[in-house]
């Protein structure tokens, strides 16, 4: 037995030469690439937590008294948020940024400060025949998921947003905001519209969770969810549901997944709400991991438009899961915030660079060039 090992050892070590000579004659031949050759994703899920600056992160950190997900994402950079307007952005803006590759003026949705359309990675993502879906625990034409879809110069106008879902061919949308389409000023019902283009619609996140191919448009309040304890998972529930249809697309697929509510308790002053939507936002970045891991082809990426509330921890104890926090403002501040990335390409987000360059690096990665 010893013997037949040292065989398979000897036996190993005369064929190393060779190989490595075929790999330096493979070598010679691509003097004009790259040193590094990144690995492509065929799928990129981007998923932001509204608000979420590294105290946001390290909050619900020390509230979980344990790991969070988003810690077994071994690529991290630091992202520079501020708009064309103003060195604080808001999240239509910052959203925009990352849809399009342009800094735009705060509130402004998927249009440059020239107020003109730009086209959205979701939008060039679906020209390349990708399948492509937004997740959002909000109204889904709120900021953040209509800056994906939609061309408006306000984020304040929800009706024609909605109304721009149905100028693409988004395969999977899950979130608030039924009454921007069902119950409209204009009259027009665009519950019907979706219907008659084959979208499956329903009506609350027990239905939509139950659709396992097709079109989706699953809403899942009227206007906007409930905060995380009431609500329940359905980040968690909507982002697998989203990421199982979109996977069965052969040519790969993009998804946007919001954490929306980090930010609203951040506005609101109130650690505990947004501790609740922090772990909340992590639980699903767990479930969407654990998907990118199995399947090797997908790039997750986890990062925030901006951070919200000035957001300090200032004592406590980590036995206890405790913490003494204070806010230093009602508004977003203009600090950078971090960015995690996890899968093919993942290395791509070292380092510090601009919201937009995230647009540039999966752009890059799809291989759609600009
Ligand atoms: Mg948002
Ligand atoms: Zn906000």
């Amino acid at each position: 037995m010893r013997y037949f090992l040292f065989l398979i050892l000897f036996s190993a070590c005369i064929h190393s030469p060779d190989v490595r000579s075929q790999k330096s004659g493979d070598d010679s031949k691509n003097v004009n690439e790259p040193v590094t050759a990144v690995r492509k994703p065929k799928n990129i899920i981007l998923m932001i937590g509204d608000g979420m600056g590294l105290t946001q992160l390290s909050a619900g950190w020390i509230a979980k008294r344990d790991a969070l997900y988003v810690e077994r994402c071994k690529v991290i950079g630091l992202v520079k948020t501020y708009s064309a307007d103003d060195l604080v952005t808001d999240s239509a803006a910052g959203a925009t940024a990352f849809a399009t590759g342009v800094k735009t003026l705060n509130g402004a949705i998927g249009v440059g400060p020239d107020s003109l359309p730009r086209k959205t990675i979701l939008e060039i993502a679906e020209e390349h025949g990708l399948a492509t879906g937004l997740v959002a625990v909000c109204s889904i034409t709120h900021a953040t998921p209509a800056s994906f879809i939609a061309h408006q110069g306000s984020r304040m106008m929800d009706e024609e947003i909605a109304t721009d879902f149905l100028k693409t061919d988004i395969d999977v949308f899950i979130g608030g905001g039924k009454q921007y389409f069902a119950d409209r000023k204009d009259k027009k019902n665009l519950i019907e519209e979706l219907r008659k283009r084959n979208y499956q619609v329903t009506e609350t996140i027990e239905k939509a969770i139950e659709v396992k191919s097709g079109k989706l448009a699953g809403f899942i309040a009227n206007v906007h969810p409930d905060r995380a304890k009431s609500r329940g998972p359905v980040l968690a529930g909507a982002s697998l549901t989203a990421i199982n249809i979109l996977d069965q697309n052969e040519k790969g697929f993009f998804l946007m997944i919001e954490g929306s509510q980090i930010d609203w308790a951040g506005h609101q002053n109130n650690s505990n709400y947004l501790i609740e939507e922090m772990l909340d936002f992590d639980y699903a970045i767990g479930k969407a991991l654990d998907f990118a891991e199995k399947d090797g082809e997908t790039l997750v990426i986890i990062t925030a438009d901006h951070e919200t509330g000035g957001y300090a921890i200032n004592g406590g104890d980590l036995e206890k899961g405790e913490m003494k926090t204070a806010f230093t403002t009602l508004m977003h501040t203009g600090a950078m915030v971090p960015l995690f990335a996890f899968g093919p390409g993942a290395e791509l987000f070292t380092g510090i660079y601009e919201n937009t360059a995230v647009f540039d690096k999966m752009m890059e990665l799809y291989g759609f060039g600009k």
